[in-house]
């Protein structure tokens, strides 16, 4: 089987078959690395493993998922996803751009409709429909 090691003098991890071992107070596996340097993972005190603590490989992961977590608009979330918060940017921009636009285009209508109330309602129906309001 093989067990994951962070090599604390190559201060890298590496995936390697292990063999077991202990004395009376505990067991862990023993592997080397590429490099042939001895590493051992605790079995029996799994908490007090240093691997938890030093691993590159699980810190990338524990990021990893905590960013799958963010939300847009979340504190982390602008510099875990850079391409993300462009689009979404763009799209804002693009939507306001739009809403102004359409702002600025029934702003005409009412003004050429007057006081027409007839007109104003026509072009107010209007509104409503293209803002999904009605
Ligand atoms: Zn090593």
């Amino acid at each position: 089987m093989t067990h994951s090691f962070w090599c604390e003098k190559c201060q890298k991890d590496f995936d390697s078959g292990a063999y077991k071992t202990g004395n009376r107070y505990g067991e862990w596996f023993v592997a080397k690395c590429p490099k042939g340097h001895k590493n051992i993972r605790y079995i029996t005190e799994r908490h007090l493993d240093p691997y938890f603590r030093k691993s590159e490989k699980l810190r990338k992961q524990r990021i990893f998922y905590r960013k799958d977590l963010l939300q847009p608009g979340q504190a982390g979330y602008d510099v875990a996803y850079p391409e993300m918060k462009k689009q979404f940017d763009k799209q804002t921009e693009a939507d306001e751009k739009e809403t102004k636009q359409t702002e600025k285009y029934y702003g005409t209508l009412y003004k050429e409709a007057g006081m027409d109330k007839t007109q104003r309602d026509a072009i107010k129906a209007a509104e409503k429909v293209e803002n999904g309001t009605h």
